[in-house]
C-alpha cells in the first residue's frame, strides 16, 4: 500500500526539474514534498530529525556538491531513509553510483533517466517501505576519490588470493586475486567499499593495472617455485572501453614472464548486459592473445544466450547465491543446475563460488561442477600465506576421502 504521507525531498540544481518533479508528485497524491537546489541546504534539512525525509530523489550531477559526495554525507549522518537517483548520466554511471551507495548500505530504490516519467517515478516510489528497525549499521567508512587515488599511487592496494579446487581430484588448480586496501589507519578495507568509487571517478584503470601487475608478479613467484597455478583477475567493464587496455595487459604479462594461458580474466555478468560492442572487441582481442576469459557472478543478471555465444568465454562462475545452501533448497538447486547445464552445453569450465561448508562441497561435487571456490576450502589470503596453506588442504582432502 502506498503511503502518501511519506516525506520526500527532491534535490536538483535545476529549478525547472524540481518544479516538474514537484508537480508529478502532487498529481500522484504525495502531500509532503520539499525541494532543494543544493546539497548543503538538503543536509541541513536532514540534520533535523523532524524534517528528515523518508525518501530522497537525488540528482547526480550538481555543480556545488555532486550526488556521490552527497551520498557520502548521508552515510556520515546515518541516514536511514531511501534514495532514488534521477540524472542525465548514462546507464553505466548510474549503475556505478547505485552500487557505491548500496555498498554503504544506503537503500537505493533504483535510478531514473532524466526527464523522469510519472510512471517510472511511481514504480520506484512504490518500492518504498519503512526501515525495518533503526538498525545500527556496521559503520562502513566512506572514502573520497582523492584518498583512493593516493592509495593506488602509494601502493596501499594489496592482492589476496583465494584457491580454486578441482572437485573430482581435490587438486588446487588456481587462485583468484581479490584486491584489498591496506589502509594505514582503518586496516584492511574490502573491495565493495572502493571499486564503485574507482569506477565512478575514472580510477579503475589505475586500480586494475596495480592489481594485474601484483598478480602477475605473484604468478611468476609461484611458477619459479614449481607451482603451476592459474591466476584469475577481476576486470571492470569500464576497463574494456579503452583500446590500449589489451596492449597494457599483454605488456604486464610479458614483463613478468607469465604466459597468458595461465591468466583468467573475469567480467561480471551484470556489467556485460549493456552495450557490448567495445567490450566484445577487447575481450576477443585478449582471447586472441591467449588470455582466458571468465563470466563471473553468473545467474543474477540476465545476459542473453547470444551474449554468451558471442564472447569467447572459457569459464562460467555460478553466483554464490545459488551455491551455499542449495542442497536444502529446491529453488536454489534448480537455479544451480540450470547455470551448470548451460556451462556444460557451451563447453565452459564450471566454477561454483561460495562453497562455504561441507554440505555445499558435497553438493557441487555430486552435481558434476568442475571447480569449487569458497570458505570451505580457504578464505582469501596474502600470496605469501599460500604455500603454507597448500599442504594443510592436501591433508584435509586426503582425510576426507577416507571418510566417504
Ligand atoms: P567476486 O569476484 O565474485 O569474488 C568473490 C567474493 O566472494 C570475494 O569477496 C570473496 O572473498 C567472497 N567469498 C569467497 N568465498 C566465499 C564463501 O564461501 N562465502 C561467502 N559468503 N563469500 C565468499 P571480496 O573479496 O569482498 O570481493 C567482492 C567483489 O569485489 C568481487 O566479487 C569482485 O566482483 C570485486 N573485486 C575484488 N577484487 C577486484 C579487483 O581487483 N577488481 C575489480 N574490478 N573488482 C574486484
Ligand atoms: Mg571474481
Ligand atoms: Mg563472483
Amino acid at each position: 500500500m502506498e503511503d502518501f504521507t511519506i516525506k520526500i525531498l527532491a534535490l536538483d540544481d535545476d529549478p525547472f526539474m524540481l518544479k516538474l518533479i514537484e508537480k508529478m508528485l502532487a498529481t500522484m497524491g504525495y502531500t509532503s514534498v520539499v525541494t532543494c537546489e543544493g546539497g548543503l541546504a538538503a543536509l541541513e534539512l536532514i540534520g533535523n530529525p523532524d524534517n528528515s525525509p523518508d525518501l530522497i530523489l537525488l540528482d547526480l550531477n550538481m555543480p556545488e556538491m555532486d550526488g556521490l559526495e552527497f551520498v557520502r554525507h548521508l552515510v556520515e549522518r546515518h541516514y536511514i531513509g531511501s534514495v532514488i537517483l534521477v540524472s542525465g548520466e548514462d546507464e553505466r554511471m548510474q549503475q556505478a553510483a547505485e552500487k557505491l551507495a548500496r555498498a554503504h548500505k544506503i537503500t537505493v530504490l533504483g535510478h531514473l533517466h532524466k526527464p523522469a516519467t510519472p510512471a517510472g517515478l511511481e514504480a520506484l516510489i512504490g518500492k518504498w517501505s519503512a526501515p525495518a528497525q533503526r538498525e545500527l549499521r556496521a559503520d562502513k567508512k566512506i572514502y573520497a576519490a582523492d584518498e583512493l587515488r593516493a592509495a593506488i599511487t602509494n601502493g596501499e592496494l594489496v592482492n589476496y588470493y583465494q584457491p580454486k579446487v578441482v572437485t573430482s581430484t581435490g587438486r588446487v588448480m588456481g587462485v583468484e586475486a581479490l584486491v584489498r586496501w591496506q589502509h594505514p589507519r582503518d586496516g584492511l578495507v574490502f573491495p565493495d567499499q572502493f571499486i564503485g568509487l574507482a569506477e565512478a571517478h575514472g580510477l579503475i584503470d589505475d586500480l586494475t593495472s596495480a592489481v594485474l601487475i601484483a598478480a602477475f608478479a605473484q604468478a611468476r613467484l609461484w611458477q619459479d617455485a614449481g607451482l603451476m597455478l592459474q591466476v584469475s583477475v577481476n576486470l571492470s567493464v569500464d576497463n574494456l572501453d579503452s583500446v590500449d587496455f589489451v596492449d597494457r595487459v599483454v605488456g604486464f604479462a610479458a614483463a613478468a614472464g607469465v604466459p597468458p594461458q595461465m591468466i583468467m580474466l573475469e567480467v561480471t555478468e551484470t556489467q556485460l548486459m549493456e552495450d557490448l560492442r567495445t567490450p566484445l572487441e577487447i575481450l576477443t582481442r585478449l582471447r586472441l592473445k591467449r588470455f582466458r576469459l571468465s563470466i563471473d557472478d553468473f545467474g543474477i543478471g540476465n545476459s542473453s544466450l547470444a551474449q554468451l555465444r558471442d564472447i569467447p568465454f572459457d569459464e562460467l562462475k555460478i553466483d554464490q547465491s545459488f551455491v551455499h545452501g542449495a542442497c536444502n533448497n529446491e529453488k536454489l538447486w534448480a537455479m544451480f543446475d540450470s547455470c551448470l547445464g548451460l556451462a556444460q552445453q557451451l563447453r565452459l569450465e564450471s566454477v561454483a563460488e561460495g562453497v562455504e561448508d561441507r554440505a555445499d562441497w558435497d553438493f557441487v561435487r555430486s552435481r558434476g561442477c568442475d571447480i569449487a571456490q569458497g570458505y570451505f576450502i580457504a578464505r582469501p589470503m596474502p600470496g605469501a600465506a599460500f604455500v603454507e596453506w597448500l599442504p594443510t588442504w592436501q591433508r584435509t582432502f586426503a582425510n576426507s576421502k577416507k571418510h566417504v
